[in-house]
């Protein structure tokens, strides 16, 4: 697993996708750069997701919010007093961990014996293993379960009520030791706050501390209202936005699933009190099918529930992926209550109130949130593509399969030689196509090379122009996926590229 990480990290530079920032100075920790290929895709989920969530929802209106907010915003939201985690040191190798991810990685070691359990029944039961039973009456497996289930019940009870020592006394308890140099020796926990701190103006007297925003969601509540009025927008409705956060980190790992720069794609739904169980039902559902519609199969999603829920929740669950370390959350679905919305008018001394014509009275309104990280949904995206193939001939060939509506490339014209006016003629093609779709043009080395070069690059269709079409008009377009070849008259090569990647 760790190798076909390697390749995916590996894979992300060579072909233009993902760079570590700052990389001729040695990088800066958690922070990357998107070149030319990871922009495009980046691009291109961004708009997937705009397009799903506000273009196709008539009750659903999107903004762009500034990254510095007054200051005062984050006491109200909590960000201040609540936005940390508690940090754990090694004594022995002088290494910091987030207390909570070592007890979780240690829960995660004894799901993995309850996997193993159940894939050694499986085999032995074949077509009528029942996995559900088998949770349920398997007393080895009953017992791990309860163990998982007791450790995560008493870390969220110990961290919500604040005590560390107790999560500390848990660690040990567990005797969960340092990944580096295999030590019990721990510090006590300490909360540490994960917002970046900035200050505005010139000289030390007057400058204001400022942070850069953890989260989009604030942007939105303090809009409510303008963007309410100034749309006349009717409960229930939603406010949309993408774009950057910020969160010192400290367990930052795993390339860009965790980065200390990233950006959010989020969208904050306000709903009449009382509402918002079917509310957040809904938007669990809704959010899981835009990820099936993408093809990259169902077995690698699942619903995580939170059993701990954060200072503003009442309801919460994540959409889990199967990254190439295991299935880890890649959008979360909050219940938010009218915490925010009512704390800010506490902190302003503005009503943040709505009208609601129907019920002929005022309220503030509850609130469900989707928020997905769009640099998370690329590595979802970008290591699922990343598959290397046995052909029938022996061969292996490396392929990108990202959905060819997120594809950044989605043909590349290829003239079969440089002569004999074919590489005019891809030139040709490529001005009547580029205005609609992101194209190329190769010439460079035979033309079997240059499918495969396309095939690693991510690129759905190539299109060759040989002999044959002085005569006819024809080229083939070769599927990367299927590496299927048709002939087509050039006159429809519009549509063919359409028909799959239109959103
Ligand atoms: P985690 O438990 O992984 O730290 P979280 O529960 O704090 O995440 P939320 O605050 O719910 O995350 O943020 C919503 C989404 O933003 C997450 O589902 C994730 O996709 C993304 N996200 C959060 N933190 C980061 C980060 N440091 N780097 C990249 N994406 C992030």
């Amino acid at each position: 697993q760790e190798d076909i990480f390697k390749k995916v990290i590996a894979h992300a530079k060579e072909y233009g996708y993902v760079v570590q920032s700052s990389e001729i100075y040695d990088g800066l920790s958690a922070v990357y750069d998107y070149t030319q290929n990871g922009a495009e895709l980046k691009k291109n989920i961004r708009e997937y997701w705009w397009k799903a969530m506000v273009q196709m929802h008539e009750n659903i209106v999107g903004i762009d919010a500034a990254i510095f907010m007054h200051p005062t915003t984050w006491k109200a939201s909590g960000h201040v007093d609540a936005f940390n985690d508690p940090l754990i040191d090694n004594k022995d190798s002088k290494k910091r961990y987030r207390a909570d991810v070592l007890i979780e990685d240690h829960v995660a070691k004894i799901e993995a014996k309850i996997d193993k359990e159940v894939n050694k029944a499986a085999k032995r039961f074949g077509e009528a293993f029942d996995k559900e039973q088998f949770l349920s009456t398997n007393t080895r497996v009953v017992e791990y379960r309860k163990k998982a289930s007791d450790i995560l019940q008493r870390m969220g009870r110990s961290l919500e009520a604040e005590d560390l020592d107790d999560v500390k006394k848990l660690i040990e308890e567990l005797g969960i030791v340092c990944p580096v140099s295999g030590s019990k020796n721990w510090t006590d926990v300490k909360q540490f706050n994960l917002m970046f701190g900035t200050k505005l103006g010139a000289s030390a007297e007057t400058a204001t501390d400022l942070y850069l925003r953890p989260e989009t969601a604030q942007g939105i509540f303090v809009n409510f209202l303008n963007v309410q009025k100034s749309g006349r927008l009717k409960i229930p409705f939603g406010i949309a936005q993408i774009g950057k956060a910020f969160r010192n980190e400290i367990v930052a790992r795993q390339f860009i699933f965790r980065m200390r720069e990233f950006e959010q794609m989020e969208m904050q739904f306000f709903i009449r009190p009382g509402s918002q169980k079917e509310w957040y039902e809904k938007w669990k559902e809704t959010r899981m099918k835009w990820h099936l519609s993408l093809g990259m199969g169902e077995e690698n999603y699942r619903f995580h529930d939170h059993e701990k829920l954060a200072h503003y929740a009442d309801a919460a669950a994540d959409i889990e992926f199967k990254f190439p370390f295991g299935f880890k959350e890649l959008e979360g679905i909050h219940s938010r209550t009218d915490f925010d919305l009512r704390s800010h008018e506490e902190y302003s001394g503005k009503k943040l109130q709505y009208f609601d014509p129907e019920l002929n009275e005022s309220y503030v309104p509850y609130v469900v949130e989707t928020s997905i990280g769009l640099d998370r949904m690329f590595l979802a995206v970008f290591s699922h593509a990343l598959q290397e193939e046995e052909l029938e001939n022996g061969s292996t060939r490396t392929v990108l399969r990202i959905p060819a509506v997120l594809a950044p490339t989605k043909a590349a014209v290829l003239p079969l030689v440089k002569k004999d006016g074919l590489p005019e003629i891809a030139h040709k093609i490529i001005a009547d196509l580029k205005w609609d779709f992101n194209v190329i043009y190769d010439e460079k080395d035979a033309v079997g090379r240059r499918y495969r070069r396309q095939d690693a690059a991510g690129t759905p269709f190539c299109i060759t122009v040989d002999h044959q079409t002085l005569e006819d008009n024809t080229v083939t377009i070769r599927h990367r996926d299927s590496m299927e070849q048709l002939r087509v008259s050039i006159d429809s090569l519009r549509n063919h590229i359409a028909a799959e990647v239109d959103m």
